[in-house]
């Protein structure tokens, strides 16, 4: 345990270092339980830091062998060495080499943290401070070194090393072993580093960059499993190709390697030319992964590959900059798969994971900047926030200063800050430039939490022709930010008709700004619009141009208007949600069905006949309702689970009942003999199929489980048969128990596939779920060193099982509490995450936020806790 745990770290404390490592030189025998590291750093001065002070370089758990300056032992009175730290109390004045061994046990690091073992193979995580769990170092993002790394080990125990950079030597070392040379020559922070030995199949081609350059292309799996990865290496490929075309950015090594280990503790990782996977977003073929696992597969790929220019040539000063490279990332996978796929279906998605994640984020207690000001633990910063609203801000910059400033602005950011370490302020500086704007107000994105909610008025004046639109935004108040001021929201918009006609928008109401985009920038603000020849359904916030909550007075016939109308097609979407999330909390509040909706069944049944043959990607969409976090979020305070699910349900089996015909014979039709194809078209007709399958079986559920045990039984694809589990999973009986049963069976082998039977069974809306995810705990594949296992089946509970977590009883909060502390010892980054469940206690009924304040309270009041799980715990409660 680091004895700093507790200690703020602020922003405004930031200072450079007074050393600087231009070169470190490692030499790293591989050993399972003594890994000696030789680490041989070439310091200096830094001209801006603090002259003639001692050098600290930061450790964790770390056993010093030897110290050497200038390659003479050094005198003991000379450092200091800690597990946390390594002090030189007077290092030399000129440039110096520090020559520094180390022993490390790799098999014992279950915090996965450093250098460690998963499998049979050896692999590292350094982000974001794992690289001083190998050697002492200046272990922040701002001291950018150029490494060379020797590897040697066991030629039988790991054939393959691998390392950052390109191989430039390897050889025999003797007594059975054998070693490896690489070089990166781009200066990097330590956080990038990563080395990899192993026994590993790969799949490998070539790929020619836009000036001509070969590159070696691989990705490293598991022996025996190379055929599984030939999607992400296609997935890298385009990848590559993408960020050439569309940013104009070309890679700049010889080789580039993704390797796939089971044991890892977030998504991926972008070292230096050695993106190192959770194969969970490596490994995929027809019989194991379902479309969403590609999907998944693709972005993530993309993602990593893209930091090589935004995270590794431009990295980020500090940790507070984390969004610089995260924000900016997702926003570029995300417009890759737009891309690749249907842009609208990937921006509902995206604003569906955004809302579930980040909105529910954003309004609890641990709700924070997507730059935050200070930290106890950087680990638990790597949030939705950082992420997905880091992506959003990005998403509306090029909103408000248009495609072609957003592109130059993106250009000068990479000439002028290529190879340091840089900051917001740096980065918005580029746009502000390229676009000849000011963006300070637009700025306080990155410095104010909490999801602002705009409210939106209409009046239509039929004499004068005009519409008025009045617009206010208010932002609530947030842990350390009572008070708000008013964001720059960029809303896009149109008018609509009632026969479906765009009106025209007179100029003068977005004067000033992008077509079609108002900007609200203050607490309130009313737009005009003139030669309006009749009542207008406003259509607002278009494609979801900002992360705000819309409050608008239309009814539902307006709605309607939009959904079949409207040519934006994210808020044709979002009416038709809107629509049902009315209907489901009008049964919340009534407690019995609702009176039958007709004309949301009518509109759905137009829809579907007019759009599902051309469009089933986003028709599957349209027919999955709002989820009960969605419900939850809307209602906001004394929320009841039970009540939530309740009504949901209630409206769900009445639209299913409402459309039992039009949804199976539409699943008829969608039927295909055709051999199973991981593309978008494909995708887009199972997700199609598989949504009216889900619906037609909360309408008629004794023909729903007959057609989805066949469908289970028959199909050649994951995703048919795991959708058809998922439907039989929430009708209880014996047909279930049986699919459960004979699914376990013929993937016995595959601890991946085993995650998602882990992971349905988690999410099963009944009070037998607790003990049944005992038992499944029990299972021989279950195992809690395993992150993804962990994630699958304790979590699923605790984030994606809203009644059952939520029990009146406490006891879904008391087993999660146990979980975590169980974990706590073992593994504190998974232990802290999983503890994030309790994000949204503060919003449920009295009772169950009794029981979950209790359950944190045991958990905060628990001796010997990790910063991580004491951070969240302690913030959680405040
Ligand atoms: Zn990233």
């Amino acid at each position: 345990m680091r004895d700093e745990s507790g200690a703020v770290i602020r922003l405004e404390d930031y200072r450079p270092t007074d050393y600087l490592i231009d070169r470190a030189e490692l030499d790293i025998r591989l050993d399972r339980h003594a890994t000696r590291i030789l680490a041989k750093l070439h310091l200096r001065a830094n001209p801006a830091g603090r002259p003639a002070v001692p050098l600290v370089l930061d450790g964790d758990e770390l056993r010093l062998v030897s110290l050497a300056i200038d390659d003479v032992p050094a005198a003991p009175e000379a450092f200091e060495a800690s597990p946390e730290r390594l002090v030189i109390h007077a290092p030399p004045a000129q440039p110096f080499t520090l020559t520094i061994e180390t022993e490390i046990d790799p098999t014992a690091n279950t915090k996965l943290m450093g250098l460690y073992r998963s499998g049979s193979a050896y692999c590292t995580q350094c982000e974001a401070e794992g690289f001083r769990r190998i050697t002492y170092f200046l272990d922040r993002p701002d001291v950018l070194s150029v490494f060379t790394t020797r590897i040697e080990a066991d030629r039988d125990e790991a054939p393959v090393l691998l390392g950052n950079g390109n191989p430039v030597a390897a050889g025999d070392a003797g007594g059975g072993r054998h070693f490896a040379i690489w070089h990166d020559p781009f200066p990097k922070p330590c956080y990038l580093f990563a080395i990899v030995g192993g026994r590993l199949d790969k799949v490998a081609d070539r790929f020619t960059t836009m000036s001509g350059r070969a590159v070696e292309v691989a990705v490293y799996v598991e022996p025996g499993k190379a055929e599984d990865a030939t999607y992400a290496l296609d997935a890298l490929k385009r990848s590559m190709a993408w960020d050439e075309r569309v940013f104009g950015r070309e890679y700049d090594l010889d080789v580039f390697n993704v390797v796939a280990v089971s044991d890892f503790n977030m998504g991926a990782m972008e070292n230096k030319g050695l993106n190192i996977f959770n194969d969970k977003y490596v490994l995929a073929s027809a019989e194991t992964a379902t479309d969403a696992d590609y999907a998944n597969i693709e972005a993530i790929i993309a993602h990593e590959y893209f930091h090589n220019w935004t995270g590794n040539r431009i990295t980020c000063r500090d940790w507070f900059q984390l969004c610089l490279k995260e924000g900016l990332t997702v926003f570029r996978d995300q417009e890759f798969s737009a891309d690749e796929r249907s842009r609208a279906v990937k921006r509902i998605a995206d604003v569906r994971v955004l809302r579930a994640q980040q909105f529910a984020e954003d309004s609890g207690p641990l709700a924070h900047p997507v730059r935050p000001r200070q930290y106890r633990e950087i680990n638990n910063f790597y949030t939705a926030t950082v992420y997905e609203k880091g992506a959003e801000v990005i998403r509306m910059l090029r909103t408000l200063i248009g495609d072609d400033a957003f592109r130059r602005g993106m250009d000068l950011y990479f000439d002028r800050y290529d190879g340091t370490a840089a900051t917001i302020e740096e980065f918005v500086a580029c746009f502000a430039e390229a676009s000849g704007r000011d963006l300070g107000h637009f700025a306080q994105w990155y410095e104010q939490a909490g999801t602002p909610t705009v409210n939106a008025r209409g009046h239509y004046d039929a004499e004068a022709k005009t519409y008025r639109l009045a617009l206010t935004q208010v932002t609530p108040p947030t842990p350390g930010q009572p008070e708000k001021a008013p964001q720059v929201i960029p809303i896009r918009l149109g008018l609509v008709g009632g026969s479906g006609t765009e009106i025209a928008l007179s100029p003068a109401a977005t004067a000033g700004h992008m077509p079609g985009v108002f900007v609200l920038d203050g607490p309130s603000a009313t737009l005009t619009f003139t030669n309006v020849p009749e009542k207008p359904v406003p259509s607002l916030l278009r494609g979801f141009s900002a992360p705000v909550r819309l409050e608008i007075d239309l009814e539902e016939d307006e709605l309607l208007v939009l959904f079949r109308y409207d040519s934006d097609a994210f808020n044709q979407w979002q009416s038709a949600q809107t629509v049902a999330t009315r209907a489901i909390l009008r049964a919340v509040g009534a407690g019995t069905p609702p009176a039958p909706d007709r004309r949301m069944a009518d509109a759905l049944r137009h829809f579907l006949s007019m759009r599902a043959g051309s469009d089933p990607a986003f028709a599957a969409q349209v027919l999955a309702l709002p989820t009960e976090a969605d419900i939850a979020r809307e209602i906001g305070h004394d929320v009841d689970p039970d009540a939530v699910h309740r009504a949901r349900q209630l409206v769900k089996v009445e639209l299913g009942a409402a459309l039992a015909a039009e949804l199976a014979e539409l699943y008829s039709q969608l039927s295909s003999r055709e051999p199973y194809v991981p593309d978008a078209a494909g995708a887009g007709r199972r997700a199609l199929r598989n949504a009216c399958l889900d619906l037609f079986a909360a309408g008629r559920p004794a023909e729903g489980e007959e057609l989805a045990m066949r469908q289970f039984r028959d199909a050649d694809n994951m995703t048919d048969r795991f959708a058809a589990l998922g439907v039989l999973s929430h009708l209880p009986g014996a047909a279930r128990e049986t699919a459960l049963a004979e699914f376990s069976e013929r993937f016995r082998n595959n601890a991946l596939v085993l995650d998602k039977w882990f992971s349905l069974q988690a999410m099963i809306p009944e009070p037998e779920t607790l003990e049944r995810l005992r038992g499944l705990m029990r299972h021989p594949a279950f195992s809690m060193g395993n992150p993804n296992r962990v994630r699958s089946l304790i979590g699923s509970f605790a984030m994606a099982n809203l009644t059952q977590f939520n029990r009146a009883d406490g006891a879904g909060y008391d087993f999660v509490a146990d979980m975590v502390l169980a974990l706590d010892a073992r593994n504190p980054q998974v232990a802290a995450r999983l503890l994030t469940a309790f994000r949204t206690w503060k919003m449920l009924e009295p009772r169950r936020r009794a029981e979950a304040e209790k359950a944190l309270r045991r958990v905060a009041g628990t001796p010997g806790l990790s910063p991580d799980v004491a951070d969240i715990s302690g913030r959680s409660l405040s």
